[in-house]
């Protein structure tokens, strides 16, 4: 049979794009010498995004929409499409162009070669603030310093996976999800592809600050539990510190010296005090997340799946 290639592209209110977007990625793989489909998913829009897209599956057989009844947000729109994928090889895609659906054909190019994740590394952002730029370049790097292994520098979502890694991502039903650091835990051979991240098509960013910090917080504490380690060695080191200056404090007494002054007794406690409050805090981090995996809650919820799966 021939082979498949599925394309996942998550939408959350990109009805200025989103007819481009198609335009462009139909004719791109309608080139690649291989089998297509396309799985868009409509993550909750309230603009026209869903009833443009309703319009796809009817043009062509090879697309397919799956509407969630809300916004879940851009990494379970993706984890969905994920799940319905049926490709030798699996691309995930940003609708607004700002991945170049012209990429697709080196990336296969790759896997045919053995590669089985081809990452898109980002060379150049057009079109971002210098914030967002400067944010993001220190972010990858506090999240390799902290994390146990090596998560790639500077890429987003935009990648092909082959399907061995889409099964075992599959096989990951954790709840705050970070993908891009998921499929680099994953392990298999995965090369990078350098490219220029072109500026939007058209409209504003959907992942607004609040989207941001969470998948920023996500990728720190679902794949790392140094900032936990990091405190331990804190409370050792001044619980230590303390033993020792009451020490001194006792012997310098017992020798005569002087009545050790109450300022140092208050700021031990100021300190101590607020070291634990911080350790508290980040165990609820924790706890907060073994909660959300307990409570066992499906991860998005399809309204309905427009167009027939072609096998
Ligand atoms: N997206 C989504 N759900 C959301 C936010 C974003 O499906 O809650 C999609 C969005 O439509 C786009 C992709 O995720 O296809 C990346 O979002 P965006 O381009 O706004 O992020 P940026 O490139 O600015 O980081
Ligand atoms: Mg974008």
């Amino acid at each position: 049979m021939e082979q498949l290639l599925s394309v996942l592209v998550p939408m959350y209110n990109e009805q200025e794009v989103i007819a481009e977007t198609n335009k462009r990625l139909v004719k791109v793989l309608s080139s690649i010498g291989m089998d297509y489909e396309i799985i868009y998913i409509n993550d909750g829009s309230k603009d026209k995004t869903m009833e443009i897209a309703a319009q796809f599956p009817e043009e062509n057989e090879r697309i397919r929409i799956i509407d969630f009844s809300r916004n879940f947000g851009h990494q379970l729109a993706v984890t969905a499409g994920l799940d319905e994928a049926q490709g030798d090889a699996v691309v995930i895609i940003d609708a607004d162009l700002q991945d170049p659906p012209e990429l697709i054909p080196k990336m296969i190019e790759m896997w045919r070669g053995g590669a089985e994740v081809v990452y898109g590394k980002r060379k150049s952002r057009q079109g971002e603030t210098f914030l967002k730029k400067l944010t993001a370049f220190c972010y990858y790097r506090t999240l390799n310093a902290l994390s146990g292994w090596k998560i790639p520098n500077d890429t987003g979502d935009f990648r092909l996976m082959d399907r061995r890694v889409a099964d075992v991502m599959r096989g990951m039903p954790e709840h705050n999800r970070f993908l891009r650091g998921m499929v680099s835990w994953v392990g298999f051979n995965q090369v990078p592809l350098e490219f220029e991240r072109e500026e939007r098509f058209a409209g504003e960013t959907k992942y607004t600050l609040k989207k941001m910090l969470k998948l920023a917080s996500d990728g720190i504490f679902s794949f790392s539990g140094k900032p936990f380690a990091l405190i331990r060695w804190t409370g050792g080191l001044l619980l230590t510190a303390g033993l020792l200056l009451l020490l001194i404090m006792l012997i310098v007494n017992l020798c005569g010296g002087a009545f050790v002054s109450w300022r140092l007794l208050m700021y031990l406690m100021f300190t101590l005090s607020g070291l634990l409050l911080l350790a508290l805090g980040l165990c609820g981090v924790y706890f907060e997340r073994m909660y959300d995996e307990l409570k066992g809650r499906p991860l998005y919820i399809v309204r309905r799946v427009y167009g027939k799966k072609n096998r």
